[in-house]
């Protein structure tokens, strides 16, 4: 824990220097990623598609980090990396290899642990649906990832891929990979912060986020992964509009997950 900490506090203390300036300056023109917990803040970075960097007390998480490695040079390396599960907007061994440091700490599901790289092989730990691993005292909970809807059931089958939960400055979060509403999503207690997929034919629509969302009620929920092939885009102020009419309190946060224009 020791190591991670001074690791974080290193790089919390680059922050004030000029080297992390063009990075601040499209923080603060995007707003609202900031999230206050015990110890500190939570500032999160919409990275692209489901690719984001959460800036915690604790240290520097990654999730789902692909696409060039340029992509995350503003960013302080990351002192653990969770990867969902094996596709290419998720996984991508030399994004992890290139972004990474010597410290770094990983979590997988165990299909992408069985198809890493020695070297991160080295600095992993699997995690079935169900399980928890300790990582540096961080509990990581893997929450089943899967498809539920006939006809999308090959995406993403019931055992194989994993969303995560974990406790930050008392202050729990919720990755949800590729999945659709399931049981273990709906069954979701106390969360604070979400990040909930959307997008056909791999994962679900508006409706079907807001419907399982609602149900969980987290905090605060960042729709991300909502752009599809064939018309499989998701449209996240649909998602919030759907979310206003429930019941939950919940407060939908729209990140900058795309470029313009971008498919
Ligand atoms: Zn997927
Ligand atoms: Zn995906």
């Amino acid at each position: 824990m020791s190591t991670t900490r001074r690791t974080f506090l290193a790089t919390g203390a680059a922050l004030g220097g000029s080297v992390i300036l063009p990075f601040t300056a499209k923080a603060a023109a995007h707003g609202g990623n900031t999230f206050e917990v015990d110890g500190g803040q939570i500032v999160v970075h919409p990275v692209n598609h489901a690719s984001v960097v959460l800036e915690t007390p604790i240290g520097v998480i990654y999730a789902d980090p692909v696409g060039d490695a340029s992509q995350y040079a503003d960013f302080p390396e990351p002192d653990m990396i969770f990867i969902t599960h094996e596709h290419g907007d998720h996984y991508n061994a030399e994004t992890i290899q290139a972004v990474s440091k010597a410290a770094t700490q990983l979590v997988t599901n165990i299909a992408v642990y069985d198809m890493l790289p020695p070297d991160l092989q080295m600095k992993a730990q699997q995690a079935a649906n169900g399980e928890s691993v300790d990582v540096s005292g961080l509990m990581v909970e893997a929450v089943p990832a899967y498809n539920i809807t006939e006809g999308r059931l090959d995406f993403h089958p019931q055992g194989r891929d994993n969303g995560y939960v974990f406790e930050i400055g008392g202050r729990r979060i919720y990755i949800s990979g590729d999945t659709e509403g399931t049981p273990e999503m709906r069954a979701l207690e106390d969360i604070y912060l979400a990040f909930v997929s959307m997008n056909l034919p791999f994962t679900m629509a508006a409706d079907q986020a807001a419907d399982a969302v609602s149900e969980f009620a987290p905090t605060y929920v960042y729709p991300y992964h909502y752009r599809g092939r064939d018309g499989g885009t998701q449209d996240p102020e649909e998602f919030a509009s759907l979310m206003a009419e429930t019941d939950a309190e919940t407060e939908v946060r729209i990140g900058d997950w795309y470029e313009p224009g971008e498919v």
